[in-house]
């Protein structure tokens, strides 16, 4: 059996903090076990937007606060210490310097770099929760990104989310590849792979992205890779529905209708009513699809990027640990 493809590493903007150094406010840093598994299939790229624009370890606290009508920056203890205008333009400084970014982990629930549920307090003495937003800094990466995975180390933890942002992640960095080459055989090729992977992503996008390959407009090969990166950006910018992965494993399943046997279709459906209840996650799935697949040589399915999306090591330690036997 061939052994597995290699993968290009894919650029990963990280909060410092998560293991990187400890510039927490507080002096201290945090272990992140996800981006330490991570570490040696990626380029993570650590950066601390406190400790850049010129707080210190340790520091006073800062928080988000809602000065009339404002999301502001400020200190903990002092409302007028306020380094807003410092962190945007920090971080519109840093991510217009980033040539090549594929992806985002950043610090949850931080004033700066938390990507949702950051708490916005009432302006003056009062302690109270306002509402809840991003931080500064994810703020501006979503400004920026709007089309890239921006996660926070805590949602990572969910297998589901983990698997989408691998997903996404690797395969942009294969993207580059193919758009690096500048060539249409290896768009047609990175297509055609990526066929049953997209039909789960959006079966809608994955029709025009076709059309854009096919190149009926007879549009420069500048303009094809152009289009086709839009939509693929676009289309790995959302968590996929599982109603769509269901729909693209039957598909997939169809091409062994006359190898398996009647039991084998029956334990298939089984495990789809499974993984449509929660009870198993989708890389049982697509295992039992991959080794149909080795059975019979099926080369086609086996080039498919839906069958190994990410490294296999990665997939072992972000499955939910439940084991289905083969
Ligand atoms: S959450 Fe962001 S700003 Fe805060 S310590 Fe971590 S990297 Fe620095």
């Amino acid at each position: 059996m061939k052994a597995e493809q290699s993968f290009p590493k894919p650029f990963i903007i990280v909060s410092e903090c998560l293991g990187f150094a400890a510039v927490r406010f507080n002096g201290q840093q945090l272990n992140d076990h996800f981006l330490q598994t991570l570490a040696p299939y990626a380029e993570l790229r650590p950066i601390c937007p406190e400790v850049e624009i010129g707080l210190g370890v340790p520091r006073m606290p800062i928080r988000l606060v809602d000065i009339n009508g404002e999301d502001h920056l400020v200190q903990t203890s002092n409302e007028n210490f306020d380094v807003t205008d410092k962190m945007i333009d920090f971080s519109k400084k840093f991510l217009s310097s980033q040539e090549k970014v594929h992806g985002f982990v950043l610090k949850s629930a931080s004033p700066s770099c938390g990507t949702s549920n950051v708490k916005v307090y009432h302006q003056g003495n009062k302690p109270s929760v306002e509402r809840k937003t991003r931080g500064l800094f994810a703020a501006k990466v979503k400004e920026k990104y709007p089309d890239l995975v921006v996660e926070d180390e805590g949602r990572l933890k969910n297998f589901k989310i983990r698997e989408h942002f691998l997903t996404a992640v690797f395969t942009l960095a294969r993207w580059d590849l193919v758009k690096a080459s500048g060539k249409m055989k290896e768009l047609v090729a990175f297509h055609s792979n990526m066929k049953y992977l997209l039909m789960a992503y959006n079966q809608t996008r994955m029709r025009a992205m076709g059309k854009i390959v096919a190149n009926h407009d007879k549009l420069t090969l500048e303009n094809v890779f152009s289009a086709y990166e839009i939509e693929l950006r676009e289309t790995l910018a959302h968590l996929p529905k599982k109603s769509n992965f269901i729909n693209s494993l039957m598909h997939m399943a169809g091409y062994f209708s006359k190898t398996n046997s009647a039991a084998q279709k029956i334990f298939f459906s089984e495990m789809m009513e499974m993984y449509r209840d929660g009870r198993i996650p989708l890389s049982s799935l697509i295992l039992l699809i991959k080794s149909w697949a080795i059975r019979d040589e099926e080369q086609y399915i086996l080039n498919q990027t839906i069958l190994s999306p990410f490294p296999s090591a990665l997939l072992e330690l972000s499955d939910s640990g439940r084991v289905i036997e083969l």
